[in-house]
């Protein structure tokens, strides 16, 4: 049986208590035939307590050999006064920036038990089912120059610059399409073509991959702003959108808050194909941090992150048979509305993040049976 490496980096504050629900949902599917190989290493404050660094290059080697990795969260008040360049957040970064994690995915779904819980009315989200494709290693994050000049008249000039290549739009589009083939094969691409010189760019590059590469796929063109609009009017009309790095930060963040808690959100983060296997660079996270106020009592939802790793059964391993079976046991325990603390109703019942995970292996259980 083929072995698949996944490494765990659990990080600080709640990052080890939801990082272990997920390593018995592993274990459940290794007992039925899976064969994944779990490593654990040290990232973020607790990387620092031991190594003075927040990922060390020995964690690195492994982050880079691994098919995938799970990364918990990191940071915390405990090293708010450490050095810049060691502080728990730039662990995260280095793994981003090292192994080329160009393509964010974000899902937003909203399952039905939680619809009550978005701000919008429950028949504007029921059912949904969108992915936002951010560019994550360009654009005007990351653009130079990128400087603060004193005029020397007492004005300050701040500049910030906005710049891509046609390599890095030709990359994340085909990431789009690729997964737009495999959901409901439908683009929409988002971009500022009516004031920015890289919307143009961007939208000419998007068109010519898909002429040329996907054909098969529809596409649509849209304006960030006007998306940004669409995404709370009739978010349902999505199904995957690509955008760039700044829009990107800024639709996902919307999209995520259609579906309710910060605890219920997974991600992905891929790079390209490597040379030797074929397989995209990835590192599957929880959207939230490291919840220092929760940390410790056993009460954090498990869900981002259990969720995460049925991303990585998606789109590292190619078991999407399994990654559904995963997401319908997720659903199955908040129709039996099983709530942590975070997604429950004022005055209501609560479980804990092992209830919670226990309840979730038991409805994996049920649908397998
Ligand atoms: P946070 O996401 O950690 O917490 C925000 C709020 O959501 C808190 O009230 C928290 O209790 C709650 N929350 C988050 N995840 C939850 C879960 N799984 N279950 C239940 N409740 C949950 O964001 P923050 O408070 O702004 O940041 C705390 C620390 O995390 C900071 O040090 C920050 O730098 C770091 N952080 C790390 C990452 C990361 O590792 N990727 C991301 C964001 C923030």
């Amino acid at each position: 049986m083929a072995v698949s490496h996944l490494l765990f980096l659990p990080g600080d504050g709640i990052g080890p208590e939801v990082t272990n629900e997920v390593r018995r949902v592993v274990e459940w599917f290794n007992a039925r035939g899976a064969g994944f190989e779990i490593e654990h290493d040290l990232v973020g404050g607790c990387a620092y307590e031991a190594h003075g660094q927040a990922v060390s290059d020995a964690t690195m080697a492994l982050a880079s050999a691994a098919d995938a990795v799970l990364f918990g969260a990191v940071g915390g008040p405990k090293w708010d006064r450490v050095p810049y360049e060691v502080r728990p957040e730039a662990g995260l970064l280095r793994l981003r920036k090292d192994l080329e994690l160009f393509a964010n995915l974000r899902p937003a779904i909203c399952f039905t038990a939680l619809a009550e819980s978005s701000s919008l009315k429950r028949d504007l989200v029921e059912g949904l089912d969108i992915m936002i494709v951010r560019e994550l290693t360009g654009g005007v994050y990351f653009g130079e120059p990128k400087v603060i000049t004193d005029l020397g008249n007492g004005q300050k000039r701040a500049v910030d610059t906005q710049v891509y290549d046609t390599f890095e739009i030709e990359r994340i589009s085909r990431v789009a399409f690729e997964l737009a083939a495999k959901r409901k094969n439908k683009v929409t691409s988002m971009d500022k073509r009516n004031v920015m010189r890289t919307g143009v760019l961007w939208n000419e590059v998007v068109s010519a991959v898909h002429e040329r590469e996907y054909p098969g796929v529809e596409l649509d063109h849209m304006l960030a702003d006007a998306g940004g609009m669409q995404l709370v009017r009739a978010p349902k009309q999505f199904d995957v959108i690509v955008t760039d790095n700044l829009f990107g930060d800024m639709l996902s963040d919307i999209a995520a808050m259609l579906t309710g808690s910060i605890g219920m959100l997974p991600s992905a983060s891929l790079g390209l194909p490597s040379a030797a296997t074929g397989k995209r660079r990835a590192l599957y996270e929880p959207v939230h941090g490291s919840a220092p106020d929760i940390a410790g009592k056993g009460i954090a939802n498990p869900i981002a992150m259990i969720a995460s790793f049925g991303m990585a059964l998606r789109y590292s391993f190619n078991m999407s048979v399994e990654a559904d079976l995963l997401d319908r046991a997720i659903a199955a325990a908040l129709d039996d509305g099983l709530r942590t603390g975070d997604i429950a109703a004022p005055g209501t019942k609560t479980i804990g993040t092992a209830a919670m995970g226990t309840a979730i292996i038991e409805k994996l259980d049920r649908l397998s049976a």
